[in-house]
């Protein structure tokens, strides 16, 4: 059915290209709100926008320069191929038009900041505001009809820090890594931004290519490049921010990860160890001594046992006894804090998927639900001594299930959404 759709909606968009029956035509248009996902590319995140399977954003920055820039337009109005452009502000300041032209064109209007600095990571925080805020003004006034850029923002050379992220999120800008790139800032050949631009798409299958529309390899290899994700099967999505008149497409969580959770791959992600801390003065009693009964079990295995055909000697060399101190020395050990059996929920998007997933899950969440009943008891019977503390370890075996429950497996990379972010090696301005 989803394939049928697909084919449906390749076919009517080449119709509705007319002249150009090669043409890729754009398949679908999707609507996001920006607020609802601030951060998408997985060049860096561990999200990126809920495309389908071999469905491309093409993206172009740095324009406009009417030489190349033009061109660029030119030829995806050949293919009828929608993109986002994400301009610079003093570019804009000084070709007005060529914003314009980008906008009359059918493309959406992103920014990327006034004056393109390297190195915005390092910048004073009131120097990247005003970089991203300039740059959103420079492009307004060159649109000229009272209307705004979309609020989608793309850093220069991606050199973004926690500051100019929480900046963004507070001004409900987007900001918009890639999947990829193709290189062609680069002094590379146009070949070359070609084969980078099909040979990374390939390997994620969908998602955010990464172009400039101020250079000449980058217009000489866009025909080959829109020529050739037609021939191989895929299809160009154009993206617009949502407004009050046009609501956000629904998407599911799992849809904004490159490759949602599947029950054909086996994955094993576990939270992050968390920070331990203690609840404070309440205390679970140190388990006494004799509880433990270490030295009277009897290891009987060990008399039969041999190492490569010679007999071990019936007792072991080691001391039976050692001295250990009193019990009762130490009286008690710290509770730990219930914080730590919560796990955040962020962290269980991926379990949205799939019922196969959820059945583990819940497996799995039985199993330590046991297990934890029988700590529980256990600490309880070790209570008697010193500070006895039972409500303690019922509330800490009624914490565990919950636990269990949420110990939802963890991208890597979604640990971004609170952490630091992951800079791209070697990738300069433009
Ligand atoms: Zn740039």
């Amino acid at each position: 059915m989803g394939l049928l759709t697909s084919v449906a909606a390749q076919a009517a968009s080449a119709a509705d290209c007319p002249g150009h029956p090669d043409a890729i035509g754009t398949s679908r248009t999707i609507v996001v709100d920006p607020r609802a996902h601030l951060i998408i590319g997985t060049m860096q995140y561990a999200k990126t926008l809920p495309l389908e399977d071999h469905e491309v954003v093409l993206t172009f920055d740095d324009g406009p320069l009417p030489k190349y820039s033009n061109q660029i337009l030119d030829i995806l109005a050949a293919h009828c191929a929608k993109a986002t452009f994400f301009l610079v502000g003093s570019q804009a300041n000084g070709n007005p038009e060529g914003v314009r032209k980008v906008r009359d064109a059918g493309h959406t209007v992103a920014t990327h900041t006034q004056n393109h600095p390297t190195g915005m990571d390092r910048l004073p925080l009131d120097r990247s505001r005003q970089e991203i805020e300039q740059g959103i003004a420079s492009v307004t006034a060159a649109l000229a009809d009272g209307t705004a850029p979309a609020p989608f923002l793309r850093i220069p050379g991606l050199r973004v820090n926690d500051g100019i992220e929480e900046f963004a999120a507070s001004k409900g800008l987007q900001i918009w890594s890639a999947d990829f790139p193709a290189d062609d800032w680069r002094n590379v050949s146009a070949n070359r931004v070609y084969d980078l631009a099909i040979q990374r798409l390939e390997a994620k299958g969908k998602g955010i290519l990464l172009l400039h529309d101020i250079q000449p390899r980058t217009v000489a290899a866009l025909p080959r490049i829109l020529h050739e994700l037609k021939v191989r099967g895929y299809r160009i999505v154009h993206v617009v921010p949502a407004t009050p008149d046009r609501p956000a497409t629904p998407t599911e969580p799992q849809q904004w990860l490159l490759h949602p959770p599947s029950e054909m791959v086996a994955v094993s992600r576990w939270p992050k160890v968390p920070k331990f801390a203690s609840s404070g003065p309440a205390v679970l009693a140190v388990p006494v001594l004799s509880d433990l009964d270490w030295h009277t079990t009897d290891l009987g295995v060990r008399t039969s046992r041999r190492g490569r055909g010679v007999p071990l000697p019936p007792v072991a060399p080691w001391p039976r006894q050692t001295t250990l101190p009193p019990a009762g020395t130490l009286a008690a050990l710290p509770v730990p804090a219930a914080s730590l059996f919560e796990i955040p929920e962020s962290a269980r998007v991926t379990l949205l998927a799939l019922s196969a997933h959820r059945a583990a899950s819940t497996a799995q969440a039985r199993s330590t639900e046991v297990s934890s009943t029988k700590l529980a008891g256990k600490s309880r019977r070790h209570g008697r001594a010193a500070v006895a503390q039972p409500p303690a370890s019922a509330g800490q075996a009624a914490q565990a299930p919950q636990s269990a429950n949420g110990t939802t497996p963890k991208p890597a990379a979604q640990a971004k959404r609170n952490g630091r972010s992951v800079r791209v090696a070697g990738l300069k301005k433009r």
